[in-house]
């Protein structure tokens, strides 16, 4: 049975969640909920329906989208949208708040586990988990009608695609990254403070960066910028433009350090926000495959639109190989091989065992189809 307001694939937006009335309509609405923060004078009982009357999307629910969804859920955003391609494994527990050990057992995707997690801590919101790779195919149908945009992303390919999207529609987003014990954090307003372009004009060249794979990452540091993230939500949300991080604020959790890197002006000539030129966006020739971090694997996207029965393909799999399925995957491990693929429905596949992206792509075309 599907999970209420789960939605497999890349799926339009209007696909409904639990209910479909954005919850400050309802007349039974207890708002003691969020009285803690309504006593607050910055919010209030009118920042708290703008609050409620809001749409956020959360790109990545590793760590810091879950972090970030775990507070943003519980303020009462009225529509959270939850993106993510991957599913829970053991070593996201360390720091990834909302999964546990039954989500690494069941292999439940990040998208679907956190928006069942956090509609059972708020069921007066919207919760829409959607499981998909978010690319530049997509990005902007699941962009459409968000208020704000939390990057949870864990690579800047994709981050420099947020950015296209968030300028091109005028949609703030507020960008976090988290490395070992340190992490930054900014708050982009398109229009009115310098985007991700106008600060770091390109992104590091491919295997450049460290990564959490390669450098590490402690559970404290995601939270503080998931929480400063959070924050930048909430006033964003409410209006309260003078408080907002002006800077590109850097922490370090371990040597107990807060930087405030002052952001350049404007830039008149950057090719995003300046010219308006969406390089990322319009000239993104989707990749077939993409190594994941975290993983020793490679996501293969099939060409073209799919739709896969996985009850059937399960059927066709089961002679050559060990399969188990839940409702929102099929995982098959080929007789002899040391390799496991994870299908999904909208037939994209994350090959585990390797990062070969030739082998991944083989593997794919011969036992899912090319
Ligand atoms: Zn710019």
């Amino acid at each position: 049975m599907p999970l209420s307001g789960v939605v497999n694939g890349s799926t339009p937006m209007s696909v409904p969640g639990p209910t479909t009335q954005l919850p400050s309509s309802a007349p039974s609405l207890d708002l003691e909920r969020y009285a803690r923060q309504t006593i607050l004078p910055t919010i209030g009982a009118e920042g708290q329906g703008k609050l409620l009357n809001s749409r956020v999307l959360v790109v990545g629910c590793g760590a810091l989208g879950s972090a970030s969804a775990n507070l943003l859920a519980r303020a009462g955003i009225g529509h959270l949208t939850i993106v993510d391609r991957d599913y829970v494994e053991l070593s996201n527990l360390q720091r990834q708040v909302l999964f546990d050990e039954t989500d690494v057992r069941d292999r439940i995707p990040k998208a679907a586990a956190a928006a069942e997690k956090l509609q059972r801590i708020n069921n007066d919101v919207v919760i829409e988990g959607i499981i998909t790779d978010l690319n530049a195919g997509n990005v902007e149908r699941l962009a459409s009608g968000a208020d704000v945009i939390v990057d949870g992303l864990d690579n800047f390919e994709t981050r420099y695609l947020l950015n296209d999207v968030a300028v091109k529609h005028g949609i703030p987003w507020v960008y976090g990254g988290v490395i070992a014990s340190y992490g930054m954090t900014m708050t982009i307003r398109p229009g009115s403070s310098p985007c991700l372009r106008c600060v770091f004009p390109e992104p590091p060249p491919a295997g450049s960066a460290p990564t959490c794979d390669t450098a590490g990452v402690i559970g404290p540091a995601v939270e503080t910028v998931a929480a400063i993230q959070a924050a930048e939500v909430m006033k964003l949300v409410v209006g309260d433009i003078g408080a907002l991080n002006t800077s590109l604020l850097a922490v370090d959790l371990w040597h107990i350090s807060l930087d405030r890197v002052p952001l350049p002006a404007l830039n008149p000539s950057c090719p995003t926000c300046g010219r308006r030129d969406f390089t990322f966006l319009d000239n993104a020739t989707p990749s077939q495959t993409t190594s994941l971090c975290g993983h020793d694997a490679v996501q293969v996207l099939p060409q073209g639109a799919q739709k896969l029965d996985l009850g059937e393909l399960r059927r066709r799999l089961d002679p050559v190989g060990d399969t188990t399925a839940n409702r929102f995957l099929l995982r098959f491990r080929p007789t002899g091989s040391a390799h496991e693929l994870t299908v999904f429905p909208d037939g994209r596949a994350i090959v585990k065992g390797t990062t070969d992206s030739t082998q991944a792509r083989s593997l794919y075309a011969r036992y899912i189809g090319a």
